[in-house]
Parts: C-alpha cells; structure tokens; sequence
C-alpha cells in the first residue's frame, strides 16, 4: 500500500477536523452521514462539504451512498489521523520507506528527530476478510464494535502492552515506543525474518535458543500462537529478536496445549527442513538432559512450571482491558475456524439503519475532546528531509 505522506503537509486545519469528525461518527456507524459529519466538525458556511471532497479526492475518505449519503475512514485516511497525533507529540517527524507487508499489517521507516529510525506497524486486522464473522450470527447483531478500525486499534493496543511486558521481563523484543490508534512505533530490528536466511553459523544454538524462549514464554504465562520463521528476526552474530503479539494468549486458555504444541512444531519443522537439524542429537549435545520433553525431543506443555499471575498483573497496568482482550481474541480465533472453512464468503459489514447512534454531535463540542486535532503537526518523507538537507517546517 502507498503512504504518500507528502498528502500530509498540505492537509489545513479544517482537514483534519472534518477527518476526525468522520473517525468520531465511526464509533457508531459504519457509514457516517455527511449531516452527522458537519454537525460533529462545526465548520462555518457549509465548510465541510468542501472539505469532504477534498479528502475524498486523497483517498482518505470513501464515500457510500447505497443506503443514505455518507462517508468512512479509509486505511490511509486512519493513517493520517495516527501519524499527525504522534508526529505532534514529537515521537517522530519524518516516514520512510516501507519495509514490510505482513498479513494484517505494513510497516514503515520512520525517523526521529535526532535522526534515529524506528518501525512502524500499522495494524490492518480484517484487511484479508470479515468473512470470519459470517456464521456467527452474534457477531453480525453487534457487528460495528467488530468494525476493522476498532479491531485495529485493538490489535495495536495489544501488541504495544505485551511487547512492553516482554520487554520488563527480559524478553527478546522490540523496545515499545508508543502507540496510538492502529500503530505501533518500536524499535527497528537491524536483521532479517528468519524465513529469509538460508545458512546459519550455529544452527543448533539459534534452535535451542528459540525453544527456550517458548519453554520461557509459557513459564511466564504465555504463549506466542504464531511463533515461525516469519515472526523471529535474527541479525548478523545471530541474535534472535521475536516480533508481532496480536495474537498471544494466556496459558489458561482452553486452547493453551494446542496454541503452544503448534508454536514448537513449527520450530522444528523449520529446523528439520532448512538446516537438516536432528532433534534429539542436538538437544543431548546442548543441554545433557531430556527433562521436560517427549520422545521426540520436544518440550512438554504439562511439564512447564509457571509463575502465577504474570499476564494478568502486567496486563491490567498497561490499561488493556478483559472486554478488550475477548473482543480481538474472538475475532482471531473465528477467523482462524473460518480459514478451515472453504465455503464461508466474505461479509459487507454495512451497518443496519435500526442500530442506535450514540454521537449526535449535538452536546458538546466533541472534536476538541478528541485529541490532536486542534495542534497543526508538520510531517515530511524522508525523501524531502534527505533533498533538503535541511529540517523544514
Ligand atoms: P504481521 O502481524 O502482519 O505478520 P509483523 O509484525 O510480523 O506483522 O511484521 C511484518 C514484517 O515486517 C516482519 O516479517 C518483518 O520483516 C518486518 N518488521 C516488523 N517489525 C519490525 C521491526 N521492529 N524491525 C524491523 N522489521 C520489522
Ligand atoms: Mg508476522
């Protein structure tokens, strides 16, 4: 996807307050109509009619008039709402190039300042499909909290509070910078998925220590659920990085043993066929013991001793919520049925004209609570900065 952020610099005032009108009436419509749009953003003479087209035109809006005139966030129109936010609040000011294409996911280069670079992952949970939800009839009554960008921001909330608790607890992760809506800024690995890497220097280190960290993982109380090649990042001198945690769970879910056999599996498997790596050769040569693993060499779930209470206590103080947490894992976990299901189609999530709206944009003025969009933020491709060779306004 293109992130032409140079659309950013010529964005007004009134831009963005139209924009984040739209975002606020998203809350309880899947459509905002263009009357709520200009009730919420309060813009004078009819402004934002005007402004809506404007940001129609960029593609930061997507127009819908199949059942009343209105109006969604596109993914870039999202985009733009998270990176001026935090761009105003200084965490970076310059996005680069794109460095990867995950299935729910793109990251970005962005610069800080003094010229640091760090990652930037945009969530884009149901990019791919809502076909999840297709038989749940449950899903379709409350379907707008189930709506991509509330899933989004979900997927991002959630990584940001687990990668920070991994982080504290001496976990190979990035350093969790900050997050707001949909996106997550942290540190940038300086190394390659190890899908990519066709020969190791020490293959049975980097496998013994990639086991640990699940046997680790599960000690702590958790487990990764979609722990392969594509997701460990190693650099050079081989050190193991473990990314993306929207999917993480407790060691207390019901399916926990399955989440946590298939995590392992993986690993070997990957092992097994990339480096002709022989189990139980190696992990005798390692580490001298067997305790804690089957026949096949692999750890066993029910051997694991875990220090009680990490997830919850860690996790209530990142301000992620249980609701939170059963909404996303839901939407995972029924999409991962849905997968195994060939003939689910995809669902329009169109929201029902019965369902209540809540944001009337009657009451108060519900834009200057919403923050960052008062604050006129200045963002640059690192194309320009690199042209001008100057900080520009
Ligand atoms: P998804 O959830 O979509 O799979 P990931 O978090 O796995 O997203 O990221 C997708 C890809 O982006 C990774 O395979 C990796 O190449 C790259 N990537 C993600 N995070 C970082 C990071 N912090 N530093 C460097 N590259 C990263
Ligand atoms: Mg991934």
């Amino acid at each position: 996807m293109k992130l032409d952020v140079d659309v950013l610099r010529y964005l007004s005032k009134d831009d963005f307050r139209v924009l984040t009108a739209v975002e606020l009436g998203m809350r309880n419509h899947e459509i905002v109509p263009t009357e709520l749009i200009d009730r919420i953003a309060r813009l004078k003479h009819g402004g934002t009619y005007k402004v809506l087209k404007n940001l129609l035109k960029h593609k930061l809006l997507h127009h819908d008039s199949s059942k009343y005139d209105g109006f969604r966030l596109t993914y870039l129109g999202y985009d733009f709402l998270a990176i001026k936010a935090m761009v105003n609040k200084g965490v970076f000011v310059a996005v680069g190039r794109q460095i990867g294409v995950g299935k729910e996911s793109d990251i970005f280069e962005v610069a800080r300042e003094d010229g640091t670079v760090l990652a930037m992952k945009l969530h884009r949970l149901g990019r791919t499909s809502f076909r999840a939800v297709k038989s749940k009839r449950d899903y379709l009554r409350h379907r707008s909290s189930y709506n991509w960008l509330y899933l989004s921001r979900l997927a991002a909330l959630k990584e940001f509070a687990f990668m920070k608790a991994l982080e504290n607890h001496g976990f190979p992760v990035p350093n969790a910078v900050e997050h707001n809506r949909h996106c997550v800024i942290m540190s940038l690995v300086q190394g390659y998925p190890l899908v990519q890497v066709k020969q190791l220097e020490n293959p049975e280190v980097v496998f013994e220590t990639i086991i640990g960290l699940v046997v680790r993982l599960a000690e702590r109380g958790l487990i990764h659920c979609d722990f392969n090649e594509f997701n460990i990042m190693i650099e050079d001198d081989e050190k193991i990085t473990m990314i993306d945690f929207p999917q993480m769970v407790s060691v207390s879910h019901r399916n926990a043993q399955m989440y946590f056999d298939r995590d392992v599996e993986c690993i070997f498997k990957f092992f097994r066929k990339r480096f002709n790596l022989s189990f139980e050769e190696s992990l005798d040569d390692i580490d001298g013991s067997d305790e804690g693993k089957d026949e096949a060499g692999k750890p066993c779930f029910s051997a694991i001793e875990r220090s009680a209470g990490f997830l919850d206590r860690e996790l209530a103080a990142s301000g992620f919520t249980r609701k939170e947490e059963e909404d996303i894992q839901r939407f995972i976990e029924g999409r991962a049925e849905s997968d195994t299901n060939s003939d689910s189609e995809d669902v329009d999530l169109v929201e029902d004209e019965n369902e209540a709206s809540t944001i009337d944009g009657n009451s108060s003025d519900l834009l200057e609570q919403n923050e960052g969009c008062e604050n006129q933020g200045k963002v640059e491709s690192c194309e320009a900065r690199e042209s001008s060779g100057s900080e520009k306004e």
